[in-house]
């Protein structure tokens, strides 16, 4: 069984909110193409509490913090149950069949969809071996959950065209797509998966 794993596409990681991502809102196209395709469709939310150690000026423990990044290096950004965490508009919410919110402890980034989700135990309940991951940010949040999926055991294919980066540094997003197919992650672009997984397919 395959599942479809949308990370993060929410409002404040697209251009006009919080923490924008070049071009995130473009990644709408490509995943709602291949909605259709798929038994099982998970997007995840970056769903911190207001006062989340990875914000800018929020006092920090340096002693609890145990991210994989410095403590308070972003901006503040999706905040629970705030405009700016709701998922992307152009996304079809009606085919989400399940919402994972990660990034909830308030001492590491969260950036893994799998760290303190539970999604992993739902995609094994469900039965799923391979997921296909597009969204936000691809050297952040998707390069993470990428290589913990792999770790985890699971068969990835990342949607090229489905995800864009950050680039706190040029050639960050570059860097994580070697990192990601170095883990064993397979690439292919959402025209490719949906020839092979439309309905109706031959496949
Ligand atoms: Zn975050």
């Amino acid at each position: 069984m395959d599942a479809l794993l949308i990370v993060d596409f929410q409002n404040d990681f697209t251009p006009g909110g919080a923490l924008p991502v070049p071009e995130g809102d473009k990644i709408a196209e490509p995943l709602n193409r291949l909605l259709d395709d798929f038994d099982l469709v998970v997007a995840t939310r970056d769903w911190h509490p207001p006062d989340h150690g990875s914000f800018q000026g929020v006092d920090v423990d340096e002693n609890a913090w145990r991210g994989t990044d410095p403590p308070s290096i972003w901006p503040v950004h999706c905040v629970q149950g705030t405009p700016g965490a709701q998922l992307h508009p152009k996304l079809d919410r009606a085919k989400i069949d399940v919402v994972v919110d990660k990034g909830q402890d308030p001492n590491t980034q969260g950036y893994s969809a799998f760290q303190d989700s539970g999604l992993g135990d739902l995609l094994r309940e469900r039965g799923i071996e391979r997921l296909y991951v597009g969204g936000l940010a691809t050297d952040y949040c998707v390069k993470n959950s990428v290589l913990d999926a792999r770790s985890r055991g699971f068969d990835v294919t990342v949607i090229a065209d489905a995800i864009r980066g950050v680039e706190v540094e040029p050639g960050d997003s570059d860097r994580a797509i070697e990192d990601m197919k170095d883990a064993g992650a397979v690439f292919a672009t959402a025209a490719q998966v949906d020839q092979l997984r439309a309905p109706g397919s031959a496949l």
